[in-house]
């Protein structure tokens, strides 16, 4: 493919030269070339191993270089590489039906996008068009892509160099016990007092006003916040009685992530509209999409859908998803998940948090978690504070080059780690990625204050 070779050099300097880094001060990254990767694993060119505890960007479900997907993303290449959207093709078709037969309820049609926020772009479009109404609500504690709708509607900072200070957007608060904005001590408490505060805030921005409300049924990048039992089905609860639609941002806790296909299967909540992306098909080849309900699909039966991307269901992406989920479900991918939770990740990370003062809570399911790392256990002082920037983030910058020495590659955001490998990890790669961050976590702890 190249016309002259990859030398670790030459990748760096035309890298250096001529790619443009996402969210990054081009002249202040250093990024690591990667050589090659499987598995569970990715290396350099200078041999080094990591054990992959990000899997990239919490997309590589089912590891590197599976060798079924590698395979059909190869036979399609040699069929029909690209088709418009407007044909009836064979693997979109069955990419669709694959999808909807793991999609909760009635769930049933889905469109395509390419990634995440495009298929939050197009689900905002569907509620807007199918209620008439102009507002969308969302979290603070929440990320939805960088595209225009998405990245109003997400809370996290990276919001803030886009917003446009409203765009039919109303932020709210999510439930989050352990940093709680409802003073609650209990989960039912969080529960209850973050349905009051949604039901309140509601009433007051006109509930015939919103045309949908969003989550994250897992909020992910915010750090692994699962929610308490009864608040989903209480937002669905308040959309069906407000003729809101009821979105469910699936994009990073889906297809297998937290153990099950959906998170919203934890909940046995159904929305009316799922996003979805990442781990569709591991995002070996782009590709994302909206799972939409029969109420909204009976919208525009006989009104077109104003909407459309030259690549939605490009053959080489549905190609990969068809043959994903396939082995997905050969393998028992998602229950490897769940038992690796259960097993490995949540015993062993608790047993972390009890050695190491930095670590002020373990949450999480599945191949799911996060640590909220903290400086002092009491107070509950984040090891770094929100966005932190230089010096700053120097607690947060040592303990993920401790992990890097120790051949883990670790998900960092804020005072964070996230423990989200592929749900294809062995027990034994679970436990010696839990070794490396028991001496990594001592990088964090000299930072504690208690
Ligand atoms: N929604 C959620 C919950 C996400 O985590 C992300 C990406 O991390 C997105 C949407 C955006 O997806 P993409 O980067 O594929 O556009």
């Amino acid at each position: 493919i190249l016309t002259r070779p990859a030398t670790k050099a030459a990748v760096r300097d035309a890298d250096r030269a001529h790619v443009f880094h996402s969210w990054s001060a081009q002249g202040q990254i250093e990024p690591l070339p990667v050589a090659g990767a499987e598995g569970s694993y990715f290396w350099d060119y200078d041999d080094n191993r990591y054990l992959d505890f990000s899997s990239q960007l919490v997309n590589t479900n089912i590891g590197h270089q599976h060798p079924k997907v590698v395979a059909a993303i190869q036979e399609q290449a040699g069929r029909v590489c690209t088709l418009a959207p407007g044909f009836a093709v064979d693997v979109r078709a069955e990419a669709a039906r694959l999808v909807a037969e793991r999609t909760p309820g009635d769930l049933d049609r889905v469109f395509f996008t390419n990634a995440g926020a495009e298929a939050v772009e197009h689900a905002v479009r569907m509620a807007r068009v199918h209620t008439g109404r102009p507002k969308v609500m969302s979290t603070y504690r929440s990320y939805h892509g960088a595209t225009a709708a998405a990245i109003n509607l997400t809370g996290d900072p990276r919001r803030w160099a886009s917003d446009t200070g409203s765009a039919g957007v109303v932020r709210f608060w999510g439930p989050h016990l352990y940093r709680s904005h409802f003073h609650a001590e209990t989960e039912a408490q969080e529960c209850e007092r973050a349905l009051a505060h949604l039901e309140e805030t509601l009433a007051f921005e006109g509930p015939n006003t919103i045309a949908a409300i969003i989550l994250e049924t897992v909020p992910g990048t915010a750090g692994v916040l699962v929610p308490p039992p009864g608040y989903l089905a209480g937002v669905r609860e308040l959309c069906d009685r407000h003729g809101i639609v009821f979105i469910l941002d699936e994009v990073m806790a889906g297809f297998g992530r937290t153990g099950t296909w959906f998170a919203a299967d934890l909940f046995q909540v159904t929305p009316d509209l799922m996003t979805f992306a990442k781990g569709v098909n591991s995002g070996y080849v782009p590709l994302g999409g909206v799972a939409i309900s029969d109420a909204i699909a009976e919208t525009f039966e006989q009104r077109p859908y104003p909407g459309g991307l030259t690549y939605s269901g490009h053959p080489l992406a549905c190609a990969s998803a068809v043959a994903t989920l396939n082995v997905m479900a050969q393998e028992d991918i998602v229950g490897n998940a769940a038992r690796i939770g259960e097993r490995v990740l949540g015993p062993g990370l608790r047993e972390l948090a009890e050695r190491h003062p930095s670590v002020g809570e373990v949450r999480g399911t599945g191949v799911f978690w996060a640590l909220d790392l903290v400086r002092d256990r009491d107070t509950r002082e984040p090891l770094v504070p929100y966005q932190p920037s230089g010096p700053d983030n120097q607690p947060m910058a040592d303990f993920a080059a401790a992990c890097k020495t120790r051949g883990l590659w670790p998900f960092v955001n804020m005072n964070r780690t996230h423990v989200v490998p592929p749900c294809t990890i062995t027990e034994a790669e679970a436990k010696e990625g839990l070794a490396a961050l028991d001496e990594a976590l001592a990088a964090a702890d000299a930072h504690t204050t208690a």
